[in-house]
């Protein structure tokens, strides 16, 4: 039983259409209206589960409109779900401007949780979760996307962008650029259909690989980039260049120890530190 005039954000399947929940289905099939980015394409969701609810598009294009309409709707009783055409809507998707209106208008919203591109590539990336940066697409211009990867030099979190087929190559170019060729990259490409994959190298090897196969650009990426390591901690960067100079010619306990006395810190940290680079 849905509660009357309540928007309900619904996270629907990113390719593998049996990845959506039992409560997504219900309420799918128990609102007046189901307002999707392309309806044709959620079409067949819905044959899929049966589900004969009306549907209403709501694009980017539309929207500033559309929410309006849908706004009235609400405030009439009638129950909405919004979808998009995969994963969960609001992110890297429309709907913002809906869900702000609804906020601000005092409806009710409701989140049914599900699938999204960015948690599940990071959830089986292998690289930290503990803090991550979610940048959806990055520019394509080169300067702005150079300017917008400039802003991550810096950050320890893991990043996590979209990106499309047409640019993956190109995304990857200014990584190694902007970042460094020796930064952590997982790709994940065509989550949960058939030629899933996920491919772990450095920036500069995951280049190489792009470029070797025209299969290997193909489908829906996920591109997620480590942090940086030298600022996963709190030493100077002074004792951490020292640190990486004496690694060079000395075991890393004894590097750890004479940079430690130099700088007075703890041989420990700088210990694990050398650890967490030397891979
Ligand atoms: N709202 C969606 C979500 O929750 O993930 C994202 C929509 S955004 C317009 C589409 C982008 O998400 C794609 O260009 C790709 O970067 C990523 N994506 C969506 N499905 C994917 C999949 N099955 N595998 C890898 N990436 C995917």
């Amino acid at each position: 039983m849905l509660q009357k005039g309540t928007l309900y954000v619904v996270a629907t399947p990113i390719g593998n259409l049996q990845d959506i929940t039992f409560r997504a289905i219900d309420v799918l099939k128990d609102v007046d209206v189901i307002a999707a980015e392309d309806t044709r394409h959620s079409q067949k969701l819905l044959n899929h589960y049966d589900i004969s609810t009306r549907l209403t598009s709501m694009h980017d294009h539309n929207e500033s409109q559309k929410k309006q309409l849908l706004v009235k709707d609400l405030e009439s009783g009638l129950n909405v779900a919004l979808i998009s055409d995969a994963g969960t809507p609001l992110i890297s998707d429309p709907g913002y401007g809906l869900v702000n209106l609804c906020r601000e208008q005092g409806i009710t919203v409701v989140p049914i949780a599900g699938p999204c591109a960015a948690i599940a590539a990071l959830c089986a990336s292998g690289l930290a979760t503990d803090k991550f940066v979610f940048y959806g697409f990055l520019p394509v211009k080169h300067l702005a996307k150079h300017q917008a990867l400039e802003t991550l030099i810096n950050d320890s979190a893991t990043t996590v962008f979209y990106e499309s087929p047409r640019r993956v190559v190109d995304t990857l170019t200014a990584i190694v650029e902007v970042l460094g060729g020796h930064r952590q990259v997982v790709i994940a490409k065509e989550i949960s259909k058939t030629f899933e994959t996920f491919h772990s190298a450095t920036a500069e090897e995951t280049l190489v690989w792009l470029k070797a196969d025209d299969n290997h650009q193909r489908g829906e990426f996920v591109i997620m980039v480590g942090g940086n390591k030298d600022v996963q901690n709190d030493l100077p960067s002074e004792a951490i260049a020292l640190l990486k100079l004496m690694m060079a010619e000395l075991p890393l306990k004894k590097a750890a120890a004479i940079t430690a006395a130099h700088y007075d810190l703890k041989k420990n940290a700088l210990y694990q530190y050398g650890l967490s680079i030397d891979e």
